[in-house]
């Protein structure tokens, strides 16, 4: 950090990041898997985008078009994430090269699409393997997604995929997995059209690949959280991967001795809530220049484990540093680390300001 670093201020350690992928790459690779990286958690960051390609990912993943947008010079092929909206078709095309899908009309629209823009666009047709998220529920539906995205002007089909363990918490399983990779071969036999990718599962997946029960056919993962903060299915580390990585720093603009019951409190704090106290006795007490509208409190855990997070309000943090490792000063930084969450929500505030270092 130096003299003019602005605060707060979210420090990614891209040489952490670039161990991580490379890991995670080498792991999949062995095992014939491609990478799809995922960096919808650095806002579709060019710089996180660059390190991962260098440590050798096959594509680039978002769920958003304007952060795809911005990884258009990395010369990957850029997948969209998130089901596009058939009134997107035009832009999808445009900044993506294969969209994740389950709706026959947004097919249509990405074919007229793509013949437009003269552009091929490619289709993984999503199956919903019980997390009850994206994908079609229904076999036969995704086989008639597949033939339709096969046959359709303008597009081709990638393959299937399905997501698990981000709304139901199902968790990916060697049955669940192999029932994706029959889907794909049905789609083969029945269709008799190439249907090369079969994309398992998230960062939820790392640990099967870890322990040799992914099932063979599955041939790409889509990983975000294990690259960038070195997670897995439970926001349990990963063997071998880094997961400090992100770490928030933020000012400290008073320092007080205060009680730690208000006094008389009767009314409802700036979110509508009633408070509740104990008492601790008289504490010594930081107010620090970050808010609730940046993060939610609960996200963060601070690096010095003598500091208790008290609460605070929309522009200010509360600290207990009765119990700290040091003695701070007003105008002293206090770091963080965050939760997968916390991370996303200071990358997407304006007010928290991002450095991305290459060496530490
Ligand atoms: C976010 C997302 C991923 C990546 O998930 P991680 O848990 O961060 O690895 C993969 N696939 C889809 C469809 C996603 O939305």
């Amino acid at each position: 950090m130096t003299e003019n670093t602005h605060l707060p201020c979210l420090f990614v350690d891209l040489e952490k990041i670039r161990h991580n992928t490379r890991l995670m790459v080498q792991r999949c690779h062995q095992s014939s898997i491609e990478v799809a990286a995922v960096v919808k958690l650095m806002r579709g960051s060019p710089e996180v985008a660059q390190v991962m390609r260098e440590a050798g990912v096959d594509l680039l993943a978002d769920s958003r078009l304007s952060n795809l947008a911005r990884l258009v010079d990395l010369g990957l092929p850029r997948m969209l994430l998130r089901l596009p909206s058939p009134h997107q078709a035009d832009e999808v095309v445009r900044h993506s090269e294969i969209s994740l899908n389950s709706e026959a009309v947004t097919l249509r629209a990405l074919s007229a699409a793509a013949s437009r823009h003269g552009r091929q666009h490619r289709i993984v047709v999503m199956q919903d393997l019980g997390d009850l998220r994206e994908g079609c529920f229904d076999e036969a539906e995704t086989l008639e997604l597949a033939r339709l995205a096969s046959s359709l002007p303008g597009l081709g089909l990638a393959g299937i995929g399905a997501n698990l363990a981000c709304y139901g918490g199902v968790a990916p399983s060697p049955e669940n997995q192999q029932r994706l990779v029959d889907i794909a071969e049905c789609i083969r036999r029945e269709l008799a059209c190439e249907c090369p990718i079969v994309s398992g599962c998230n960062s939820a997946a790392a640990f099967m690949l870890l322990d040799g029960s992914l099932p063979a056919g599955i041939n790409q993962l889509r990983l975000g959280a294990s690259l960038l903060m070195g997670i897995g299915l439970n926001d349990e580390p990963i063997p071998g991967l880094v997961q400090d990585t992100v770490t928030l720093t933020v000012e400290v603009i008073e320092l007080k001795d205060k009680p730690s019951v208000p006094i008389n409190s009767t009314a409802l704090d700036a979110f509508g809530h009633k408070p509740v106290f104990e008492d601790y006795g008289i504490r010594h007490r930081a107010l620090c220049a970050l808010g609730k509208q940046d993060v939610s409190f609960s996200e963060l855990t601070p690096l010095d484990a003598g500091i208790r997070i008290v609460g605070g309000s929309s522009d200010h943090l509360i600290l207990d540093l009765s119990d700290a490792a040091r003695r701070y000063q007003v105008g002293d930084s206090i770091s963080f680390s965050l939760s997968y969450g916390g991370v996303l929500a200071c990358m997407t505030s304006d007010y928290v300001a991002k450095v991305f270092n290459r060496e530490k």
